[in-house]
């Protein structure tokens, strides 16, 4: 078992009876070669904190002063002297571990003393020839001179040894991501030693033991080389209980742990050609070397990409003396939140285990005991436990060791207060005394934080700015969509793109109809294509959720799954799927039509079978953060609907109208399917208004009733879109079908269709090209528009239609729409004798738009950007194709991120800048949107925001998470 995760710090001991004798052989200087470039501080602004701070830390230009005082650069920081150099403003200098450790023991906390290097050291040390800048050593040697001073022990002392750990701590917790040694200093002289200081022979040699162990690993590298591969430490443990037929690591007796280190340091030599070092100095350096080396290693720069966490940043290193909480049953260890990270509830929420390290309450292999009385009753309650086996095998800290309970739950309101937020602690009891080994703002659930926000501002704690910078925009989903059991055990079957966030569990069907007559009979499905097309939106309403094989995060099911709130994972490319036998299969699985699987929409997992979801709830703090947003953000948000019962959904979501009706989507209901193909597939002007005629009610209807649901509120119709080939037929009987119900010969219909065809249809004769040849067809649905628009207006409704045309790239095509809707509207108001308020405008998203932006304006009400198509024009990418091979840029670094996810501010972005300018400068005071998929997106919210955008629009399910990121934008101008 490695103990690379960072937990195992808990299980820190410092030996805490008085020092001894002093007895430190002189240790061998670390080897130096040449000095780095002397990393940069921040300038320095006012004298370094010092202790006793009530308030948040200051800045961390202040505290950096100290370090250019002499002139010589500090790259070390010294905690626990009764106070620190660092405090809690200096995250990206000494790290979060270092920098809280450094406030935690300002404030007077009972923290192991050490010192933390700086994360400059990091980024200047060069892990091949493992160079430092040249100050480094002589201030290493200063802090352990203090710390051995402080500690009354020394380092390498044969009665007195001073032992301390080693760990990372980036300026972002990366949790488990980085290396840590622990029990460092041991060597088989200070072992004695340390045996003789606790009285305890055994515990002085199983920390010896686990000490060469995970040295042996993470500095000297003898590790497993993959994940198949068993640790070679455990090996030998095992072999050595075998052979004397025992069970547990506690029946090793001290001779048994000796042999182990012997035979640990022999398999170490022999790995690394070289013997395990017994100089703690030369252990020291190793240590650091490797904690820093771990910066870069795998785990931790896939951690980094996922989070975005910049490579510069490096990491500090905390060498920190030990303290023990596996002594015996006077120490313990454990971990603990200030509120309920899960619900947000205001109740002190820990476990620890008793005479334990750190990665024994991580690794679960105790069942660790709660901390409160009444956490412990509960657990009982919940894991069957009776009174009396709780009482006496798992009793609380509180019962157990109540002056410890009282201290920590006394330090933790400290903690708390101080840091005026939800705080994680690790703590350890060496002995009956606690140390406070941990504290960072505790990471929580979307719930969670939201009530603890909320909760917060109500105690007066925080103020209601910062309690709705509290709660992350992305986070907010969570709470609009069922989730994943994050508990459940679950298979990956495969992983794709997340496109639409949630979960979703159903039976495995390969085409839209079965979705439907499986819905019919009350069965839950996920529907499975390669890719779907607008024809299967009855199939992607009645499944559950969607899987397909192609597509990027903008494919057709990964815009339609969002707008519907539906769960759906994109791009799976490892899915191979066969219609034919009605089966898929990735990883050497198969998974046979009707099957179970489950998506998760945020992170494309597909897992086998059903895997349990929990329903999200929106608790009344919930509506209380949004009304708080809303009255600090400018920006306003509407949402893409193209039905009233999504226009629903959105205004609920507090949407502030409609910013784009796809009206494309409304032709593929019942059997409108049939009108549309004839008016495409139409040869004369006649035969295609008589088919438009067919439409016209159905159009009028629908918008009748997205007026309705939008009462009072704007609502942008975008005329027909998509190249006319999407709606043709595709199959032999859909052409024989459509033949039957129009008269038309079923030859003639498939050479028309055939003539429609385009190579490159997302550029060919779509949008305002298509009005351009068919003016019949925005004709109708302007018709449609103003008809409803003055149906409804008749009955007392309030509606505000905006028009708007799409894929325009030059100021002629818009001229000439733009006169040809205005006709239209007033012959149809004309006729009806009403008077009617609309406006009419256009979407930027050909990159040409944007670049004649101000001549464009003359014609538009409003611009709407869609930056789905400017993004794919712009940058030259499919939205459709680019799924194959877009994440492998994402993943390898050549693309920060999906440009179909996140506005690209450096290109795209400029374009929308160009056009907002150009257009302003026409008309001062253009209204301007967005309604591409990024509309939904925070950073592109906030974007949007920088650069004076009028409203956002996103799906009706991505409005809170808008609302919230707009106001974000405006507390952080
Ligand atoms: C866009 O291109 O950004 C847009 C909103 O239109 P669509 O996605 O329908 O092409
Ligand atoms: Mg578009």
């Amino acid at each position: 078992m490695s103990k690379k995760n960072g937990k195992s710090s808990k299980a820190e001991k410092k030996n805490t009876k008085r020092a001894g004798g002093n007895g430190a052989k002189a240790a061998k200087p670390p080897k130096f070669e040449k000095a780095a470039k002397p990393p940069k501080l921040e300038k320095a602004a006012k004298p370094a904190k010092s202790k006793k701070s009530a308030k948040p830390a200051k800045s961390e230009k202040a505290s950096a002063k100290a370090a250019r005082r002499d002139g010589v650069e500090k790259l070390v920081y010294f905690f626990g002297d009764k106070g620190s150099d660092g405090d809690a403003s200096m995250k990206n200098l000494l790290g979060g571990k270092g920098a809280n450790l450094a406030e935690m023991c300002g404030i007077g906390l009972p923290v192991p003393p050490g010192f933390t290097i700086t994360t400059e050291v990091c980024t200047a040390f060069d892990p091949k020839k493992g160079t430092y800048p040249k100050p480094l050593a002589g201030q290493v040697d200063t802090a352990i001179a203090r710390l051995e001073t402080v500690m009354g022990k020394k380092f390498g002392d044969t009665s007195n040894p001073l032992l301390v750990s080693v760990r990372s701590g980036a300026r972002a917790s990366m949790p488990g991501m980085m290396d840590t040694v622990l029990n460092l200093g041991l060597n088989d002289a200070t072992v004695e030693g340390l045996a003789e200081k606790s009285g305890n022979e055994r515990f002085a040699w199983d920390s010896y033991r686990r000490f060469v162990q995970m040295y042996g690993d993470v500095v000297m590298g003898l590790k497993p080389e993959s994940s198949d591969e068993r640790d070679p430490f455990e090996i030998l443990i095992e072999k050595k209980k075998e052979k004397l037929g025992v069970h547990l690591d506690t029946e090793l007796t001290t001779q048994h742990l000796k042999e182990l280190v012997a035979e640990f340091k022999a398999a170490v030599k022999k790995f690394a050609g070289r013997p395990f070092p017994t100089d703690p100095k030369e252990q020291l350096w190793g240590a650091i070397g490797a904690v820093f080396k771990s910066w870069t290693n795998e785990r931790a720069t896939v951690y980094r990409k996922l989070n975005n966490i910049p490579e510069s940043w490096g990491t500090a290193v905390n060498v920190q003396s030990m303290v023990f909480g596996n002594m015996g049953t006077s120490s313990a260890t454990g971990v603990a939140f200030t509120r309920d990270p899960g619900t947000g509830e205001r109740r002190f929420y820990g476990e620890f285990l008793v005479n334990a390290q750190g990665e024994d309450v991580v690794a679960g292999t105790r069942t660790p005991q709660q901390i409160t009385k009444v956490a412990s009753r509960d657990w009982a309650k919940e894991s069957q436990t009776s009174e009396k086996d709780r009482a006496a095998n798992f009793p609380s800290l509180e019962e157990l060791m109540p002056g410890c309970n009282k201290q920590l739950l006394a330090n933790s309101a400290i903690l708390e207060k101080h840091y005026r937020d939800m705080q994680d602690l690790e703590f350890t009891i060496e002995d009956g005394r606690l140390w406070m080994l941990q504290t960072r703002s505790g990471k929580r659930t979307a719930g969670a934080a939201v009530r603890i926000a909320v909760e917060m501002e109500k105690e007066g704690l925080i103020d209601r700015n910062t309690a709705i910078l509290r709660v992350a925009p992305e986070q907010i989903d969570q709470l609009l969509h069922p989730t994943i059991d994050a508990k459940a055990a679950k298979t990956l079957l495969a992983k794709g793109l997340g496109a639409s966030p949630g979960a979703a569990a159903g039976q495995v069907v390969f085409s839209a109809e079965a979705a439907v007559a499986a819905k019919a009979k009350g069965i839950k499905t996920i529907l499975v294509r390669n890719e779907t097309s607008p024809e299967d939106i009855a199939g992607m309403d009645a499944a559950e959720g969607i899987l397909t094989a192609k597509g990027g995060r903008t494919s057709h099911a990964a815009v339609v799954a969002r707008g519907m709130g539906k769960c759906c994972v994109v791009g799976c490319e490892a899915l191979r799927i066969d219609y034919k036998t009605g089966s898929l299969s990735s990883a050497g699985k198969t998974v046979k039509q009707g099957e179970w699987i489950t998506l998760d929409g945020a992170t494309g997992s597909v897992y086998l079978g059903q895997v349990p979801t929990s329903q999200a709830k929106v608790s009344g703090d919930f509506g209380k953060l949004m009304g708080w947003a809303d009255k600090v953000r400018r920006l306003k948000v509407r949402a893409n609907a193209d039905t009233p019962h999504d226009a629903d959904v959105a205004r609920g979501f507090g949407a502030e109208g409609i910013g784009l009706c796809r009206t494309e989507h409304m032709f593929f209901e019942g059997d409108r399917i049939d009108a549309v193909r004839e008016m495409i597939l139409a040869n004369t002007l006649e035969a295609r208004e008589k088919a438009l005629d067919k439409l016209l009610p159905y159009q009028r209807k629908d918008f009748a009733g997205i007026f309705k649901a939008m009462n009072g509120l704007p609502v942008t119709v975008r005329l027909l879109d998509p190249p006319l080939h999407e709606f043709l037929p595709h199959t032999d009987a859909e052409y024989a079908d459509l033949a039957k119900k129009t008269g038309l010969k079923k030859a003639q219909l498939e050479e028309t269709g055939e003539l429609l065809h385009e190579f490159n249809p997302m550029l060919g004769h779509r949008g305002c090209r298509l009005a351009i040849t068919y003016p019949e067809i925005y004709a109708m649905q302007t018709r449609a528009i103003i008809e409803a628009a003055v149906e409804v207006a008749g009955k007392g409704t309030k509606v505000l239609p905006e028009i708007m045309i799409p894929l325009v790239a030059t100021e002629s095509e818009l001229k000439k729409l733009r006169q040809l809707v205005i006709d239209t509207a007033e012959g149809v108001l004309a006729k009806k004798k009403k008077k009617l308020a609309y406006t009419v405008g256009t979407m930027i998203e050909v990159p040409r738009a944007a670049l004649v932006a101000d001549a464009i304006a003359r014609h538009a009400d409003f611009f709407s950007f869609g930056t789905n198509d400017l993004t794919q024009m712009g940058f030259g990418l499919s939205r459709d194709d680019s799924g194959r091979f877009l994440p492998e840029y994402v993943d390898s670094g050549v693309l920060d991120d999906d440009p179909f996810v996140t506005i690209d501010q450096a290109g795209i972005g400029v374009l929308m800048k160009i056009a907002a300018e150009k257009g302003r400068s026409v008309k001062p005071g253009l209204k301007l949107g967005i309604c591409g998929e990024h509309g939904g997106d925070p950073r592109s919210v906030i974007f949007c925001d920088r650069i004076d955008l009028d409203y956002v629009s996103c799906s009706p399910y991505r409005v809170p998470v808008a609302r919230l990121a707009a106001a974000h934008a405006a507390l952080t101008k």
